[in-house]
């Protein structure tokens, strides 16, 4: 529904964003959501209807799992013609991993939905949260002939507006708290708003929205370092029903040439399991083949995650193992970007 002034539904799942003090024990708890916007008069000079809905207890993103992020798609989805954009509050922690599994879960999204949180509490003096809301609800608003600018998953912290499925949490103490490293801001706010529109996700908008629902966690996550020992990655590849690995390699997905470890990713290959190369590095890519280190990888049948993130990495295995992809296009298709995760 689009009139005059945009329609933004404010969904809060808990985090920092939320949370007071316990006077005795002086640690953080979630606190009732009425709260919080009673705590932003501000909120009411904005150029939009907000309506808000909470999640029945709110959660420290620490708890986050695929069941929630189930739960945040499905709010979505029955208020998604009611609405012209989302505005998710979140805690900091394992923001970026919902971002990239609500990418992959929202095929066709044509709104805006923009997650974002705040390194301290709303109700502290020197809080990042007023303005991480404010103007992620005023992004969420940005319409040019009636239409969302914003067609996709974004992150918006400390003056900077990311693609979701591009960041990582960097720091837990500074208010700059997400990079995105591989790909460049979406928007920057100043005294100014200023949009990247070349950066801007362009989804179909001939299709419809489809809510994907069903996501496969019998994945592992493997860093490797000097050291890593067969016993250990043996009992890995091993894991009943484990239907895929994300590897996290040296520089750009490079490994150790061992035979046991060529031997044992080909034997796990053979076995059905996908096994995804992404570099351990903050910033840049794997080009398999690149070094001798990692040519191996290819003969092995390796998929490249190339400069996709850990997270996106895991969500876009969570979300394909989901779909059934079958074993013959699963590389061709976790190579591609779907939602602008990898370049
Ligand atoms: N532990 C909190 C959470 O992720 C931190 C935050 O909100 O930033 O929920």
């Amino acid at each position: 529904m689009s009139t005059s002034s945009p329609n933004i539904l404010l969904i809060y799942t808990g985090g920092t964003i939320g949370m007071i003090k316990d006077f005795k024990t002086g640690a953080l708890r979630a606190f009732d959501f009425k709260n919080l916007l009673k705590r932003i008069p501000e909120l009411q000079l904005l150029d939009c209807k907000i309506d808000t809905i909470s999640f029945e207890t709110p959660i420290d993103s620490s708890n986050m799992n695929p069941e929630y992020w189930v739960q945040i798609a499905e709010i979505i989805e029955t208020n998604y013609n009611l609405f012209d954009g989302f505005v998710v509050l979140h805690g900091s922690d394992t923001m970026s991993y919902t971002a990239s599994a609500l990418s992959f879960m929202l095929e066709n999204l044509a709104k805006p939905v923009v997650f974002t949180g705040s390194q301290l509490p709303i109700g502290d003096l020197r809080t990042d949260a007023k303005e991480n809301l404010i103007t992620s609800i005023q992004v969420a608003s940005m319409q040019y002939a009636n239409k969302p600018i914003i067609k996709e998953v974004c992150l918006y912290f400390e003056y900077k507006l990311y693609r979701g499925n591009r960041t990582t949490k960097i720091n837990a103490e500074h208010f700059e708290a997400f990079a995105s490293l591989n790909y460049p801001d979406l928007a920057e706010s100043g005294v100014h708003l200023k949009i990247n529109k070349t950066y801007l996700f362009k989804p179909n908008l001939k299709k419809s929205l489809i809510v994907h629902k069903n996501l496969d966690t019998n994945i592992a996550l493997v860093k490797l370092f000097p050291g890593i020992t067969e016993v250990l990655l043996n009992n890995i590849c091993n894991t009943p029903n484990l239907k895929g690995i994300i590897l996290e390699t040296y520089g750009a997905g490079n490994c150790t040439t061992e035979k046991w470890f060529i031997n044992l990713l080909e034997k796990t290959i053979k076995n059905g399991i996908h096994i995804i190369n992404i570099t351990q590095c903050s910033g840049g890519s794997v080009i398999m083949g690149h070094y001798e280190t990692s040519e191996q990888l290819i003969k092995a049948g390796v998929i490249s995650g190339k400069d996709i993130t850990t997270e996106a990495a895991i969500c876009k295995l969570m979300y394909m193992l989901g779909q059934n992809i079958s074993s013959n296009v699963f590389k061709t298709i976790y190579e591609t970007s779907l939602r602008g995760e990898l370049s």
